[in-house]
């Protein structure tokens, strides 16, 4: 047998799996049939909430909307935060639709000249990856008539400790090396942008709170000098984000009430030349990745030398992070249980597969779960960040699963 990451707090204890004050069946009949990811608006809206008590007021919180752009889900998400993060044009359409008035910026890599004009024109704020796409947004306002508003994202000259991806402190196609972002600042009030400070995002998925205090402080630290360099306020310092959630066995919570009272702290000391400036954390995984779960129904049972498979009618292409081949290095269990009978005990080691026919296609290695039958639902947690949009959905060709959201509590 192997260990499964903890069931979120939100789930465990139940006898049968409630999302949104519903039993998982009611939701399996209102979207049709699974494979489903049912995302409970209530928990994030709750997070949301947590979030907000946690930080000093000051702190803006944005949602980044690569983690979950299921468009009822951003809708839903929209009027409860402070801004949105995009990455492609399509998300900036997404975000323009769902959430008129809130900041939008734009960050990635490689934006082309339409994607940086659609930016322009809507009056997002664009989080400048290079001096060479600065020209090109340069250009587009001249172009266009319009001031743009142009951030600096800065590749940090150190990394979030611990995270499960780090985006600092070495080579980096994101961002402009610290070393040469006050010359950057420098020209773009030069060429009379509207300057709208820097973008400094270190790594994501981070369970180490004493990492995060660290990094938030060294962001504060670098914000200031490359300001004091540039000889200019950043308006706003958006100091990224990376708090992870609990996916495997020992894995532990992020301690955002403390993080959110040395943020203060950090922010009380902050440098002179940051006095007026504003602040903001951008966050996708840890608002969302809880609140959803995949639902995928037992088609088959079989066994193969002395080993039980559980055969379900989802798979890899719809939650390819649950079958460890999204960033992970070593294959380790999500969180799973029969959605039915969460409270009885285990009986058998089991193995839960996807349909796919190609052995990645492993949900659940050799885990301990209640008897199964056919038809069974079996409940795949921590489905609501990077499941399906980050998922090769094309991939031997199923149709692809329903999305349905619980209504919030709150809105
Ligand atoms: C992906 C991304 C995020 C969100 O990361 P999470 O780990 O989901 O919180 C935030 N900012 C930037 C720049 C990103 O690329």
């Amino acid at each position: 047998m192997k260990p499964t990451g903890p069931i979120p707090s939100a789930f465990a204890g139940q006898s049968m799996l409630t999302l949104g004050g519903q039993p998982y069946d009611v939701w399996i009949k209102q979207a049709g049939d699974t494979p489903l990811f049912v995302y409970d608006m209530g928990l994030v809206a709750d997070r949301i909430a947590r979030l907000r008590t946690a930080l000093p007021a000051s702190v803006a919180v944005h949602y980044a909307l690569k983690a979950n752009p299921f468009p009822p889900l951003v809708h839903a998400i929209a009027p409860l935060v402070d801004g949105i993060d995009v990455a492609s044009s399509g998300e900036l359409v997404l975000a323009l639709e769902g959430k008129l008035g809130r900041d939008i910026s734009f960050a990635g890599p490689g934006k082309r000249d339409d994607e940086l004009e659609a930016a322009i024109l809507a009056g997002a704020t664009i989080n400048l990856e290079s001096e060479g796409e600065a020209e090109r947004a340069l250009a587009i306002g001249k172009d266009s008539a319009i001031r743009p508003k142009l951030a600096v994202r800065v590749n940090p000259d150190f990394e979030l400790r611990g995270s499960g991806m780090k985006m600092g402190g070495r080579a980096s196609p994101f961002g402009v090396d610290a070393a040469r972002a006050p010359t950057l600042v420098r020209h773009l009030l030069e060429s009379g942008a509207d300057w709208r400070g820097f973008h400094i995002f270190a790594g994501s998925q981070a369970l180490d709170s004493d990492a995060i205090i660290e990094t938030q402080a060294a962001t504060l630290t670098l914000a200031a000098r490359l300001a004091n360099e540039a000889g200019a306020t950043p308006p706003l310092v958006n100091l990224g984000g990376g708090f992870g959630i609990p996916y495997f066995a020992n894995d532990s919570e992020v301690d955002v009430e403390r993080i959110g009272e040395s943020l203060s702290k950090a922010l009380e000391t902050r440098d002179e030349i940051l006095k007026n400036s504003t602040f903001a954390i951008e966050l996708g995984r840890w608002l969302v990745g809880e609140a959803g779960v995949y639902l995928t129904r037992i088609v088959d049972r079989k066994e193969s030398q002395g080993e039980t498979f559980l055969i379900t009618d989802g798979g890899l292409h719809h939650q390819l992070a649950a079958s460890g081949n999204f960033g992970t290095v070593v294959r380790r269990n999500y969180p799973v249980a029969v959605a039915g009978r969460m409270d009885v005990e285990p009986e058998e080691t089991v193995s839960v597969v996807g349909c796919l026919c190609t052995p990645l296609d492993r949900l659940a290695d050799k885990v301990a779960l209640p008897h199964v039958e056919i038809g069974d639902v079996i409940a795949i947690f921590l489905a609501g960040a990077y499941g399906l949009t980050a998922s090769p959905t094309a991939f031997l060709g199923h149709p692809v699963p329903r999305e349905i959201l619980t209504r919030s509590r709150q809105t």
